[in-house]
């Protein structure tokens, strides 16, 4: 059997973090398995569903390099079809028409609950005798197409995630299946659509369990093949209650412009509900080659910055040098500021340095300003702090002592600078500091003659000049 998988978003906001981590347990499962990974968008309700959403879907899908097999499919392009197996559904007597007015249904339950019955609604319309239906057909009263469910026994549902789950067929309404405009309802589309689509393993959060349950019913009227069923419990805040945007409850776009890598975002992930051992970074060729519903937790996964932050820092430590400085060039572009092909010499000479105490592209940013920033600089607090009093008088006294350097190499640079810091009676720290201020306008960076050097001598010098005055 070829594995078939899919994602299947509703295209109402952005790609968010719960429905990435779907989108990718469904993309690492079919991967693993040399099978296909479908993408559909749940477009149905009209009022909601937008184009820039769906575009953000696809944009955040890229963007974590979750690549769908084939073209997207869009559920409200198949309404015929849907409405089709309805009728199909009805001709063969597992479903039938319901005309009970929506009074009818209140009244109804509003009945079932002062006799302390379920306010589950049962349809008259169900067991009508064929003259009843005939005359309400003939009148051209509107109707519903519901589903006959099972009145009696139970509906079970095996689990790859959650194991059996047994519901009692009697607290499972006959579920509508079209509308009275003809327009089919999302549970009966969904089955219609995975069928369609050859979905052999349906993998999603775990709110749509009871759905599933209801949705073998359809398969079974249908007399198709159920798929395997995998819920996958929801992502929770770090204090175990449901996940709020405080506790990152953001797009994947949030997560891009905070300067995560997708290398990263997988990995983490990844980790949000299923395990490996005790493997907390891995590369996404390991993922695909592990990825199995088994390894799936029952308990709710707890969403952790700090982690993510981590296991961000090892990807951007370990990937390829070339795809870091791809990544970190348009992040700073991204940013506005302007790489010219110097700035990128510049950055990508100093980016084995620089990748080694950053966590994010946006520390790594935050790192290399010295290199992105253009005169004069603007000193973050801790520089403005190093260049306060004596220290523009300070570094005039060592302009000399820089300029006769040669050649602009470390090592006779920092012989310059120790034999002035020595003349001054000063450790070297007291010149290295407001030197590096001067320099990159952080508080800290880089070892500041390895600055000097990346920067040139005529940008180094012309950035003291700056705070000197000279
Ligand atoms: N469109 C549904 C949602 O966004 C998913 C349906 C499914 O995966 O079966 O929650």
């Amino acid at each position: 059997m070829t594995v078939v998988t899919r994602f299947a978003p509703s295209p109402t906001g952005f790609l968010h973090i719960g429905g990435a981590r779907t989108a990718l347990f469904n993309w690492a499962f079919a991967r693993h398995h040399g099978g296909q990974f479908l993408l559909r968008i749940e477009d149905t309700d009209r009022a909601r569903s937008t184009p820039e959403a769906t575009e953000a879907i696809f944009e955040g899908m890229r963007w974590l390099g979750l690549d769908w097999d084939g073209e997207a499919v869009s559920q409200a392009s198949r309404e015929t079809r849907h409405a089709e197996i309805g009728a199909d559904m009805l001709a063969n007597g597992t479903a039938y028409k319901c005309w009970s007015t929506k009074e009818e249904i209140d009244a109804f339950r509003a009945q079932a609950k002062a006799e302390k019955r379920p306010p589950l609604f049962l349809s008259p319309w169900r067991d009508a005798d064929a003259d009843a239906i005939a005359a309400q057909d003939a009148a051209g009263e509107p109707y519903v197409i519901r589903l006959k469910a099972p009145r009696e026994g139970q509906v079970v549902v095996e689990d790859a995630v959650q194991g059996t789950v047994t519901w009692e067929a009697a607290q499972l309404d006959d579920l509508i299946l079209l509308r009275s405009d003809g327009t089919p309802v999302y549970m009966l589309a969904v089955v219609v659509d995975d069928h369609d689509m050859g979905v052999t393993h349906v993998i999603r959060g775990d709110d749509h369990l009871t759905n599933a349950a209801r949705q073998s019913l359809i398969y079974r009227a249908l007399g198709w093949d159920v798929p395997v069923f995998a819920h996958i419990p929801l992502i929770h805040g770090p204090d175990g209650a449901k996940l709020s945007k405080r506790h990152g409850a953001l797009g994947v776009d949030a997560y891009r412009d905070m300067g995560y890598v997708p290398e990263g975002m997988r990995n983490y992930l990844a980790r949000l509900g299923w395990s490996h051992g005790d493997d907390e970074v891995f590369t996404t060729e390991e993922l695909m080659d592990w990825f199995n519903l088994e390894a799936i937790g029952k308990g709710a996964a707890r969403f952790d910055f700090a982690k993510l932050a981590n296991i961000n820092g090892h990807h951007i430590r370990s990937m390829p040098e070339d795809r870091l400085a791809a990544l970190l060039f348009d992040f700073a572009a991204a940013q506005d500021h302007a790489l010219d092909a110097a700035t990128r010499d510049m950055l990508t000479e100093a980016l084995p340095g620089l990748r080694e105490r950053a966590k994010t592209l946006t520390e790594l940013v935050d790192l290399a300003y010295y290199i992105l920033a253009t005169r004069p600089l603007e000193p973050d607090e801790k520089a403005a702090k190093a260049l306060a009093g004596d220290a523009p008088k300070l570094l005039a006294r060592l302009t000399p002592h820089l300029h006769a350097a040669t050649p602009w190499k470390p090592s006779p640079l920092e012989d310059a600078v120790r034999r002035f810091a020595e003349n001054e009676g000063l450790k070297l720290g007291k010149v290295a500091q407001p030197l590096r201020a001067a320099l990159t306008g952080r508080g800290v960076s880089p070892g500041v003659f390895d600055v000097m050097v990346t920067l040139g001598r005529d940008e180094a010098l012309a950035r003291i000049a700056d705070v000197t005055g000279g």
